[in-house]
């Protein structure tokens, strides 16, 4: 019988995401949102935490990681990278990498692969991300394409294996690119969902669409949905 216990979530940023965009952090605009939601408990970790936020006991009782990097993926120690990748494919924690965590170690280290992306412009033009696979449970509720008036362009090959289920595809206005921005995986006993949107310096998380998503991603990472 699946748990109706609340989700316990963890969103971890390294916390060089600008403050005049995000004061509280992008994980901090993140959990309130998730907050927000049933069955779902957030709270936030950082990179200057002890333990960088990602101690044993934190882990433990995190059933999903969602994650912000960008500058610091570098500094991520050895051990905090092993213990996300035994939480996850041992024991079944979600987990969901957010835009340039597509360079998190952890995620690497999950995929295998170099994670690199074909191309990237910081141009601050509109976004479409479309709805790939409707009847996947991330997009329920999810209109057909949502439109991101600014963000960051990143655009195929993205050196990933095949993604599992493809849940959203975005294009990005400033040119013809394309890129699969909604990717779903299992390794081991985990879920892991990245998500392309985000680049920092625009207030993309402030968007009630990538909410639901975001909410969508922890109920199907826990293995609710
Ligand atoms: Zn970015």
């Amino acid at each position: 019988m699946p748990s109706t216990d609340p989700i316990r979530v963890l969103v971890w940023s390294e916390r060089t995401e600008p403050a005049a965009v995000y004061p509280d952090g992008m994980n901090g605009i993140i959990a309130a949102a998730l907050n927000e939601r049933d069955g779902i408990v957030a709270q936030t970790a950082q990179i200057n935490d002890p333990e960088q936020g990602l101690s044993e006991a934190a882990l433990a009782t995190t059933d999903v990681l969602v994650w912000w990097g960008h500058g610091r993926h570098r500094d991520v120690t050895d051990e905090s990278v092993a213990r996300i990748v035994r939480h996850v494919t041992a024991r079944g924690m979600g987990f969901m990498p957010l835009h340039s965590s597509h360079h998190s170690r952890a995620f690497k280290a999950l995929m295998g692969t170099s994670c690199d992306l074909g191309g990237w412009r910081e141009d601050g033009q509109p976004a479409h991300l479309y709805v790939a696979e409707p009847s996947h449970p991330i997009a329920a509720g999810v209109p057909q394409y949502v439109v991101i008036p600014q963000d960051e362009m990143y655009s195929e090959w993205f050196v990933i294996p095949p993604p599992d289920e493809l849940v959203f595809i975005s294009s990005f206005l400033g040119g013809a690119e394309v890129f699969r921005s909604g990717c779903c995986w299992q390794r081991g006993a985990g879920r892991i969902f990245y998500f392309q949107p985000g680049h920092e310096t625009y207030p993309v998380y402030y968007q009630p669409e990538l909410h639901t998503i975001l909410a969508n991603g922890v109920y199907w990472s826990a293995g609710r949905t």
